[in-house]
């Protein structure tokens, strides 16, 4: 029998927590001959999420937590997960029911009888999200498309079921800056994507806003992609190239025709221009650098304050 390990991060999910549990232990019921255990992971919640982990714990030997000493972000809660997973198969799961547990015996099927190492998820409507949110997300797509060698599906959820040679591949990957949705496209492996309609949060609030995303795709960008880097060494090179003319040009100019070099405010337009090019290409410089600088040190991905995995 396998058994299929469901990773949950959780951030003050106090509300949304217990009716998760409910409704995806009863589709896993519905699954013939497997076995599961739930891994919830809190992420330094500020509400009683902890306790209510605790809780279902103690009525459901299944049910495993682990607990941050802070918040770290569902990147590190995921990847803190997928570490402390043992089934054979592992789903990534929210815990706000946006991800239907209805799926998960498909999922099953698929891996065990049309030899896929992932089937993954990805909404097709983003029905109930800010009009705007949506189209810088679909812009996103569209420029990682462009500029990263590594795939991103539009739309793509976290929501996922793995096999275990596939999560060992994704621990594998121990970078400091994780953007799952690069590293689970990178690690390869035979994905089948499922299609459905987005559903709105059962309980609770968003965590994120569209800073918050804003920053995300930002990390995305450089963690894959150093397109950012070449564009402003072309565009240092175009300009040098304009402003050889340029010059060229005047020094004719001056002594052909004698004329006299006028145009103050251009000469204004061309330095800000210049000043401020060179502080975005800098500006670029600086987050390589400081996604370096993070990745040096080493730090450990998540600290665990309390849990009850032995391993
Ligand atoms: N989450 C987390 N840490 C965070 C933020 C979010 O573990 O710092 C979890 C959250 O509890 C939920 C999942 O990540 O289970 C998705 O978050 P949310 O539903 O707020 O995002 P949305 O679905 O609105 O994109
Ligand atoms: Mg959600």
């Amino acid at each position: 029998m396998k058994t299929i390990s469901v990773v949950v991060p959780c951030y003050n999910e106090e509300q949304a927590l217990p009716i998760f549990y409910r409704e995806t232990t009863k589709e896993l019921e519905k699954i013939d001959n497997i076995n599961w255990e739930f891994v919830l992971v809190d992420d330094g919640s500020s509400d009683k999420t902890l306790s209510v982990m605790q809780e279902l714990a103690k009525s459901d030997e299944k049910v495993k937590y682990l607990s941050f000493s802070r918040n770290f972000g569902k990147e590190s809660a995921m990847y803190a997960g997928l570490e402390n997973s043992k089934g054979d198969y592992v789903v990534l799961m929210d815990a706000d029911l946006q991800d239907p547990p209805s799926l998960l015996s498909k999922m099953v099927y698929e891996i065990e009888n049309n030899d896929y190492d992932c089937v993954g998820t990805r909404r097709v409507t983003r029905k109930g999200e800010p009009p705007i949110r949506s189209f810088f997300a679909r812009k996103f797509y569209k420029l990682m498309a462009k500029i990263s060698k590594t795939e991103i599906v539009d739309g793509a959820r976290d929501f996922r079921m793995m096999t275990r040679q596939m999560v060992d591949s994704v621990i594998s990957m121990c970078e400091y800056n994780r953007f799952s949705k690069g590293i689970l496209s990178w690690v390869g492996y035979k994905t089948l994507w499922l299609e459905y309609e987005n559903i709105e949060r059962c309980a609770g609030q968003t965590k994120w806003n569209f800073w918050k995303l804003f920053l995300y795709s930002i990390d995305g960008i450089v963690a894959f992609s150093t397109a950012p880097l070449v564009i402003s060494s072309v565009l240092g090179f175009i300009i040098c190239l304009i402003s050889f003319f340029l010059m060229a040009f005047y020094v004719i100019k001056a002594l052909v025709f004698g004329d006299p070099v006028a145009g103050f405010p251009t000469l204004i337009s061309i330095t800000l221009m210049l000043g401020g090019l060179q502080l975005l290409c800098t500006g670029i410089l600086g987050q390589y650098l400081s996604k370096t600088y993070l990745e040096t040190k080493k730090r450990p991905i998540y600290i665990t304050r309390k849990t009850n995995i032995e391993k």
